[in-house]
């Protein structure tokens, strides 16, 4: 009954809001008129041209996180913040970090003949399609990997695909060991430090990442600088973190890495063996990784393993080709600097309710794109703010921005923020995040389902630069969904409504990780994105930006109004616009699937569904609480806001307790794509039948926690 009253006045809405023009009501207000004052004023502040001057500002140079041009573009950041009337610190941190020394890989053939010297520099042809004004910088690192140990290894090279579980596994099958081998992988399909965690446990000495063409590069398009594509010589850098066991600082799982904090309190690192990665790895270009696959011999690979390289790609393992890797690394505790503004709220009942907002400012290299087209629309939100402010507005939740610093190195400013404020975080009422903000013009999304709607409502009031709204825009794009496979941050839904945008759930590979799956605040993660080949190479940078994603900064515009209209009406809203009963639906639809998808294990189903279900339920009918008009709202917010908590498992997932979400993880097998209640998912891709009831009994507590909650209050 309230399904339909529900979708009754969606439709009624999409009606009355043919374009960018501002609803009548919207979920979460009592009256919307105020606050459409605000968003009109608020969406004509963010500009197009100074998102442009803070891109270019913030990418002149490397800045790579802890290295002194890191610092500058903190101060750039926390100036902006304090123009704008935000209460800002600068606030760092000691972590340990790995910086490259001496990175060299050579192959050889077994006769001795050396085939290959690298890593080659990222380099293109200076005279063609204006070659790349930025390649020359002495600033660029080598191409490395965050978190590899040193090592000076020398092996026969096995071919592993994209070094996945399966793949490990059909190696193994047709008897290709990988013991004390150096693996060779491509990118793609799950996280590079998955990649890396598999080959350690399979007996790999060494791991070499490439890009493959087929993948990323020239068998996807024109590659830069002619188009927006990997040249030959780009090399995707990246952390090899074992991100699903814990992100953040390796040596304090769960506390945070103040510079104050006692050297006892840091897990020694001769006891991170497990939590780390015990062997060397780097990545490579397609460039370098050809004359090594070339000259491999063994069996040929699997048809699906061919990449897009003019040879047959063969297994290796026969001794054919041997790969010297010696990586010298200078791992230290180094300081980074999270920059973090304040807008004090002022509802005396809920102005510890923080709505936090976040970027990371860090970068491999130059960092256009990722982070800074995040960061540009970002403080082109602050910028809104600081407008408003000074109109008088003052919002009723506080305010958090946080610009994070040594994500790529593993989410660790924002892991280490969000730990050290793990209270009054409990009952933060969001995060919103975003990272690569903008490649291209195609909106993305990901959100926990509480606020999936929530999102889509926000893109209606913005307008898109190709005409209509945002959300027109998104649904229009989605009907021919392209496969860009290069970043996977955004996965699709496992159910939607066919005839509305989808929003992705959140897997990992950026800062909302510890809000939402160590904390339960709930989360969204917004971009814009396109052809993107140059991801963590040199090559991202102000000149490819230009070129390919956004030329005249109008897609930095939208994000940063998308941006700002999420922080304002959870920061205002007199309801915390929650929709559990979509949730609840979402969380049945996950434990049918597991259910269909475990019948040799013969486990009881019922108890959980009938949570879910229960879930669903007082979802319905908190929602009806949500909408009355005469509801107090302070008891009916701690409420909304505690059936997520309620969501946390205190002893977390098995074998990693930081990640205590019952209902969203990164995979331990995929590392960016979310597994969807991955206590029961994970025992039941191991077989493990008892494992996998005591966790469907976990889950049905929480659920029934969660519904309980929600219970009381629509009572
Ligand atoms: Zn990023």
């Amino acid at each position: 009954m309230h399904i339909a009253r529900y979708l009754a006045c969606t439709a009624l809405f999409s009606a009355l809001i043919a374009s960018a023009q501002t609803p009548q009501q919207v979920f979460g207000y009592r009256d919307f008129s105020q606050q459409a004052k605000w968003d009109a004023s608020f969406l004509s502040v963010p500009d197009a041209k100074l998102a442009g001057e803070h891109l270019k500002t913030l990418t002149a140079v490397p800045h790579w996180a802890s290295s002194e041009q890191d610092y500058a573009t903190a101060l750039y950041v926390a100036g902006k913040f304090k123009e704008a009337g935000l209460e800002t610190q600068i606030v760092p941190y000691k972590v340990l970090l790995n910086k490259p020394v001496k990175i060299s890989i050579e192959a050889f053939t077994a006769d001795g003949k050396k085939i290959m010297s690298g890593p080659s520099p990222e380099h293109v042809d200076p005279k063609k399609y204006g070659g790349d004004p930025f390649q020359d910088d002495p600033n660029i690192f080598p191409a490395f990997n965050g978190s590899s140990p040193s090592g000076d290894v020398t092996g026969e090279v096995v071919y592993a695909n994209y070094g996945s579980l399966a793949d490990f596994k059909r190696l193994a099958q047709v008897g290709v060991s990988v013991k004390d081998k150096i693996v060779l992988v491509r990118y793609g399909s799950n996280f590079r430090g998955v990649k890396v965690y598999l080959a350690q446990q399979y007996g790999a000495k060494g791991v070499l990442i490439y890009s493959d063409p087929a993948d990323d590069g020239y068998f996807r398009g024109d590659v830069y600088p002619k188009g927006p594509y990997r040249p030959r010589s780009g090399v995707q850098r990246g952390s090899v973190q074992f991100l699903p066991i814990y992100p953040g600082d390796p040596q304090t799982p769960g506390i945070a890495s103040t510079p104050d904090l006692p050297e006892s309190k840091r897990i020694p690192l001769s006891q991170l063996k497990g939590n780390e990665p015990s062997i060397p790895a780097n990545p490579l270009s397609y460039e370098d990784a050809a004359p090594i696959l070339k000259c491999l011999d063994g069996p040929v690979s699997p048809h699906t393993w061919q990449g897009a390289l003019p040879f047959t790609y063969h297994l290796g393992g026969t001794g054919h080709v041997l790969v010297h890797m010696h990586l010298e690394q200078d791992t230290a505790l180094r300081t980074i600097w999270n920059v973090v503004g304040t807008i004090e709220g002022t509802d005396s009942s809920q102005k510890d309710d923080w709505v936090v907002a976040g970027n990371h400012r860090d970068a491999w290299v130059f960092g256009a794109v990722d982070p800074s087209s995040g960061t540009a629309a970002m403080l082109e939100t602050v910028h809104g703010l600081g407008a408003l402010l000074k109109q008088g507005w003052r919002p009723k939740r506080r305010i958090v921005i946080g610009s994070w610093d040594a994500e790529e190195e593993g989410l660790i400013g924002s892991t280490e923020w969000a730990e050290q404020h793990a209270n009054p975080l409990a009952h933060a009422v969001a995060y919103f995040n975003t990272d690569v903000g903008v490649s291209g013009p195609e909106f993305k999304a990901a959100a926990v389902p509480s606020l999936k709607q929530f999102v889509r409502e926000v893109t209606k009031q913005v307008s898109s630069p190709k005409g209509g709204t945002v959300y027109d825009q998104w649904k229009l794009d989605q009907k021919d969904e392209p496969d860009r496979r290069m970043p996977v941050a955004f996965t699709t839904p496992a159910i939607h409504a066919e005839d509305d945008a989808r929003v992705g759930d959140l897997g990992s590979g950026s800062d909302y990780t510890p809000f939402i799956q160590h904390l339960g605040v709930p989360s969204t993660d917004i971009g814009s994105e396109g052809p993107y080949g140059v991801y963590h190479s040199a090559f991202d940078n102000y000149n490819w930006f230009i070129k390919f994603a956004d030329p005249n900064f109008v897609y930095e515009q939208q994000q940063a109004r998308i941006f700002g209209l999420e922080i304002l009406h959870m920061a205002d809203a007199d309801v915390l616009p929650y929709d559990y009963q979509v949730y609840g639906r979402e969380i049945v639809h996950y434990l049918e699937e597991a259910q269909s998808n475990s019948s040799k294990l013969k486990l009881d189903f019922a108890p959980a569904l009938a949570a879910a279900q229960r879930f669903e339920s007082a979802g319905a009918s908190i929602r009806i609480r949500q909408q009355a008009p005469s509801t107090t709202t302070a008891s009916l917010n701690r409420a909304l806001r505690e059936a997520e908590s309620a969501l946390l498992a205190p002893e977390g997932l098995p074998h990693r307790p930081w990640y205590k979400h019952t209902i969203y993880a990164p995979g331990e097998y995929t590392g960016y794509a979310a597994v969807v209640i991955p206590g029961v998912n994970e025992a039941i891709t191991a077989s493990d039948a008892t494992r996998a009831q005591t966790q469907l009994a976990q889950l049905t507590e929480c659920l029934n926690r969660a519904a309980g909650v929600l219970e009381a209050a629509a009572k």
